[in-house]
């Protein structure tokens, strides 16, 4: 079979890595979630104690910093300076630096250059905020998956109760970092997360998580 691409864009907490998990998941390709490389350089900066969206002092650190991705039993690990940190980036104080680092355009650079490189040798769904406009325009296959500030502020509130990282944030706490996160993402002037014209809307506001795969994979029929 020849190779394709999924690409899928959306907000935080929209139940986009759910879902493209899922996808890839039946149909047996890789699933890519580009977020956690601008977590892993996000959690760089908060070591070196470097403000996240210094570009002056977050520049000069890239060439000597490795942001890698690994693939064991179909599950992703980031490599940090050849450092497994999947488990350290889930924090609100990571997504924080992510987005914050992820608005400086050598950062930027340097994550799709490596997104891109995987896309070649193989097929996959990835997720991120610009895979659909400017990491991989040429996608057979491309979505923004959506749903309303309060469910993805709930979603996200679960989450981070679940994994024991939610600390002493309220709800409306988080709500206001989301949309702080969400304004930064969408409002940077280096591949903004927006909708490309020719991708799918799909709302998952009021949908399950298999409900929403299925939504995805209603326009991806035959590649099962
Ligand atoms: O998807 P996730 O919430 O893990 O992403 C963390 C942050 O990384 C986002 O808020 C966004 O600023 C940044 N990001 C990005 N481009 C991507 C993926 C994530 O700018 N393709």
């Amino acid at each position: 079979m020849s190779i394709f691409s999924v690409a899928i864009d959306g907000p935080a907490g929209a139940g986009k890595s759910t879902v493209a998990k899922g996808v890839a998941k039946r149909l047996g390709i890789v699933y890519v979630d580009t977020g956690a490389m601008y977590r892993a350089m996000g959690l760089k900066t908060i070591r070196l104690g470097i403000p996240s969206d210094d570009a002056e002092r977050v520049v000069p650190i890239l060439e000597e910093t490795s942001v890698a991705l690994e693939f064991k039993d179909g599950t992703q690990h980031v490599l940090l300076d050849g450092e497994d940190v999947s488990g350290l980036i889930r924090t609100q104080e990571v997504s924080n630096a992510a987005s914050k680092v992820s608005a400086i355009p050598e950062v930027r650079f340097k994550m799709v250059k490596l997104q891109q490189q995987l896309a070649k040798n193989t097929s996959l769904t990835m997720d991120g905020r610009d895979i659909c406009q400017y990491v991989l325009p040429q996608a057979e296959y491309k979505f923004f998956v959506t749903a309303s500030p309060d469910a993805r502020t709930l979603r996200r509130y679960k989450e981070l109760l679940e994994k024991g990282t939610l600390g002493a944030m309220t709800f409306n706490e988080l709500l206001v970092e989301m949309h702080e996160r969400d304004t930064r993402d969408s409002g940077r002037d280096c591949m903004p997360l927006k909708k490309a014209p020719d991708a799918i809307l799909i709302d998952t506001t009021y949908m399950s998580i298999e409900e929403s795969i299925d939504a995805v994979m209603r326009h991806i029929g035959g590649r099962e």
